[in-house]
């Protein structure tokens, strides 16, 4: 079973004594104590190593391997030699590759301190022969891995090599499934996550956390919280399925937490990991095809947002398989779904979660939003989706923007008998009837003679952190502002934006954005597990985040 390490990189016995009691309450199984950074003397060593609360990892890493211990091998080693002279040894000494290939010295004297088949004495303790590159791969990986399992005392192979691509992690789960010998393969940097949290889907021999943030060993490292509360750490086997956020950036989407959240509540067999993929197709087709391809890896599917939500849509089709309709009309989609049998589908979830949102909140169906006068506020990708969703659904839209061109455009996509076509690489797709409704545009200054129902904005004017700005003026508001309308934001952060405030003190009736959110969440957590989607912890966890 893969454990979990805590690395402690701190400068004192005591404040590493402290750091171990807080690894073993977290739940760590093994903690690494990094004690190149330690700045007493080694006689303390020994105490640590025999009080350690958990088994123990020994590292002292040298400069030269991206650690901050400058005494040469020979001096190294006898720092490593105090702390073996403990009556209770580590449970693994790391040396790195390097330091044990070029010296016979060195080779001789760690084969007194660990366990191996030629050993002479009593010797319990395990070798972790380590190799690190933190600015590529390195070219000789293999030839290293090589090295490392042909070596008779090595009982682990450790290799941490920074990577680019997310892509670059199917190498280290094609390494740790491997398993020439007990692996430990890491990907470092924001790409590498999935190396760190599926190392147990892979069996590796463990994966390295942090306490804090400040704190971690390597560029990318999760701490120990992260990675049993958000990604699931001990729910993870090797048939858990795999889910994602793609997009760039991604590192504070909220989507981990929500579908984890959902995972976890359910009972589902899934973890849902960041994906960042740089902009441009051919890194989406690379990566996204590269992951599909590993049928050990279980990838069933992701939520999409910018700037793939086009990419989606084209790289489906060019696989063959299937797209939804509107998603299609629409020009983009957000969710990608990928069947046992490797059957590849794309749909939008954002429509259909901003209709359900309006209908909720009204107590209507679909069909009572039929004739309803709906007013867009902005024409980019969310109002898109908005629009054609509304118009499917017979309701009229005037789309209100500040550039009118691209309201126009939208406008003759979508509306009974438009001409214009659809996004770029909708236009190569099938697409279902044109929709009923009527869909107009019109210049955002003509916004306060508008007398619609339901006004949703579709800019991001008002959110975070630029709070005190409003598409609307309460001044110079509608005509049919107040009570009787709906006002719907689709900005989730802050939640209550100030048009929503504004709107309601006049009446309206309000939607915050996080009812989109959560709703467009909720549908790819059905289509992806079959389940039920609990709407409330979903919410909750958003809400934390
Ligand atoms: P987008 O493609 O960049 O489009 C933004 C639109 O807002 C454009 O039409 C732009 O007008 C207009 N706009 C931007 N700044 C403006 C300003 N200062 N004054 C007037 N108009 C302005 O963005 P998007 O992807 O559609 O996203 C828009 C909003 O939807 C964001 O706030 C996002 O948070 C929200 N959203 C929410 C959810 C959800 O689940 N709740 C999902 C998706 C998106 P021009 O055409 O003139 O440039």
């Amino acid at each position: 079973m893969t454990k979990l390490a805590v690395s402690i990189f701190v400068e004192s016995t005591a404040q590493a004594h402290a750091a171990a009691a807080r690894a073993a309450e977290g739940g760590a199984d093994l903690i690494e104590y990094r004690i190149d950074r330690f700045t007493e003397p080694d006689c303390h060593l020994p105490g640590l190593v025999e009080t350690s609360p958990l088994p123990c990892i020994l590292t002292c890493r040298p400069i030269w391997e991206g650690g901050l211990c400058e005494l040469d091998d020979e001096q190294r080693l006898k720092v490593f030699e105090r702390a073996m002279t403990a009556s209770r040894p580590p449970a693994y000494i790391d040396i790195e590759l390097d330091s044990y290939h070029r010296s016979s010295s060195v080779r001789n004297i760690v084969a007194r301190w660990v366990d191996h088949p030629g050993q002479v004495g009593p010797a319990d303790a395990g070798l972790i022969l380590s190799s690190h590159d933190f600015e590529r791969r390195p070219v000789d990986l293999y030839q290293r891995i090589e090295a490392m399992a042909a070596a008779p005392a090595c009982r682990v192979i450790k290799l941490a090599w920074q990577v680019r691509s997310l892509r670059d992690n199917i190498e280290a789960f094609e390494i740790m499934r491997q398993g020439y010998k007990p692996t430990i393969a890491v990907c470092m940097g924001e790409a590498g996550l999935p190396s760190r949290i599926l190392a147990k889907k892979f069996n590796a021999l463990l994966s390295f956390t942090t306490l804090d943030e400040r704190e971690s060993t390597a560029p990318g490292q999760p701490t120990i919280e992260q990675a049993k509360s958000l990604y699931r750490w001990d729910a993870i086997g090797p048939l858990t399925k795999v889910y994602g956020v793609i997009g760039y950036p991604v590192a504070h989407s909220m989507s981990p937490a929500i579908h984890n959240a959902g995972f976890d509540e359910t009972g589902f067999d899934g973890v849902y990991l960041p994906m960042p993929i740089p902009p441009d197709y051919t890194h989406f087709k690379a990566t996204v095809g590269a992951w599909l391809d590993m049928p050990e890896l279980h990838f069933r599917g992701a939520s999409v947002t910018i700037p793939h939500k086009e990419n989606l849509l084209r790289f489906v089709q060019e696989r063959g398989g299937q797209i939804e309709p509107l998603a299609a009309r629409i020009g983009a989609a957000n969710t990608l779904t990928v069947t046992e049998d490797g059957g590849l589908f794309a749909s939008n979830t954002d429509y259909a979660a901003a209709l359900d949102a309006v209908c909720n909140s009204l107590g209507i169906g679909r069909d009572g939003l039929a004739g309803k006068r709906i007013a867009v506020i902005g024409a980019g990708g969310a109002a898109r989706a908005i629009v054609a969703g509304f118009a499917a659904a017979g309701a009229t839209v005037v789309i209100y923007n500040r550039t009118l061109a691209r309201a126009d455009e939208i406008a003759r996509a979508f509306t009974a008998g438009g001409t214009a076509e659809p996004a770029a690489t909708a236009a190569e797709l099938s697409g279902p009837a044109p929709p009923q409704g009527k869909v107009v545009a019109a210049p955002l200054e003509k916004l306060c003679d508008s007398c619609c129902h339901i006004y949703i904005n579709c800019t991001p004017i008002g959110m975070h952190p630029h709070t005190d700005d409003s598409p609307i003026n309460p001044s110079d508001a509608p005509r049919s502002w107040g009570e009787g309308t709906v006002v719907f934001d689709t900005i989730y952060n802050p939640i209550e934006t100030r048009l929503l405030r504004e709107a309601r003190t006049a009446g309206c009736l309000t939607i915050p954005g996080t009812e989109m959110f959560t709703r467009q969440a909720a549908a790819q957590f059905e289509m992806w597990t079959g389940k039920q989607a609990p709407l409330d912890v979903i919410e909750r966890a958003m809400r934390q985040k």
